[in-house]
């Protein structure tokens, strides 16, 4: 098995919810870690607890759907921290609507963070990692990628990451590349409670509701997803690639 000459991961999204657990988790897997998030001031503040707890990390803020911001960020971890060789593609938002009612803008913005982000972001960073001979791209995809009323721009846009995982798979496995996607289902983050918000529920009731209808019976955490995330980006997961990894206490087709 080769080793990772460069334990460094970019997390996008990486200021709150999800991508701020796959940041800690891999810091204290002994990675150093690239924050990268819209809000400026949660990844500084995610890099500075992170350091503080002594790891290496450095916060960027960038849209991750502007390609020039995406080389620069990309570029300022490299030198800080050296070459990336994980990639955690979570930057995400949601613009629900029925799809008589979803404007161009909710449609263009879902598919520009989601699919053109993760397009950016993974073309900016393979180089590193086919440089080094070893990288590990993990893309979040979601349940909803099987079909969510209210959702027609977000369920194409992480169905099309899982095509776009898959594609990965298959580029860049002879430069010692995987590529996988995690589907999550319900996890409570500031996403579901802006679910729960739009259609007018208390959040604490909305998420008893959805327990009930999962098999495990209880919503996930964001550390649910954290954990798949370390094994997908270890050593021990190289022949694991090309996969949709359903996170969703239940199976889903
Ligand atoms: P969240 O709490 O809303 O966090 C999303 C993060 O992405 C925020 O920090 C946000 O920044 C950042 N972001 C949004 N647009 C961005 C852009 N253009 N460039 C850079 N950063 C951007 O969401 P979450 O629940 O943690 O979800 C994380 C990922 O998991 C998403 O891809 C989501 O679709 C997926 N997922 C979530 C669930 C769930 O139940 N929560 C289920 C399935 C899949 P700001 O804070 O500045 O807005």
């Amino acid at each position: 098995m080769t080793q990772s000459p460069s334990r460094v991961a970019i997390v996008t999204g990486a200021g709150r919810g999800i991508g701020a657990a796959v940041a800690a988790r891999l810091s204290a897997d002994g990675f150093a870690v690239g924050l990268l998030d819209l809000d400026a001031d949660a990844v500084k503040q995610g890099a500075e607890t992170l350091t503080a707890g002594g790891g290496r990390a450095v916060g960027v803020s960038l849209d991750v759907s502007d390609a020039e911001q995406v080389e620069r960020a990309v570029a300022r971890v490299a030198d800080e921290l050296g070459p990336p060789t994980v990639l955690i593609n979570n930057a995400g938002i949601t613009r629900d609507n029925l799809l008589f009612k979803m404007t161009d803008q909710d449609w263009d913005s879902v598919i520009g963070v989601h699919l053109r982000g993760s397009f950016l972001m993974t073309r900016a960073v393979q180089k590193h990692m086919t440089e080094q001979g070893w990288g590990r791209i993990v893309n979040l995809s979601s349940t909803s990628a099987l079909g969510n009323r209210g959702q027609v721009n977000y369920s194409a846009a992480k169905a099309g990451l899982q095509g776009f995982t898959k594609t990965l798979a298959i580029e860049l496995g002879k430069f010692g590349v995987t590529a996988n996607a995690i589907a999550p289902g319900f996890i409570a983050t500031d996403m579901t409670a802006a679910t729960a918000e739009r259609v007018g529920m208390d959040f604490e009731d909305f998420k008893k509701a959805a327990a009930e209808q999962i098999p495990v019976r209880r919503v996930g955490e964001p550390a649910d997803i954290a954990n798949l995330a370390a094994f997908l980006v270890s050593e021990g997961a190289g022949f694991i690639s090309g996969q949709v990894i359903y996170v969703a206490g239940g199976p889903k087709d």
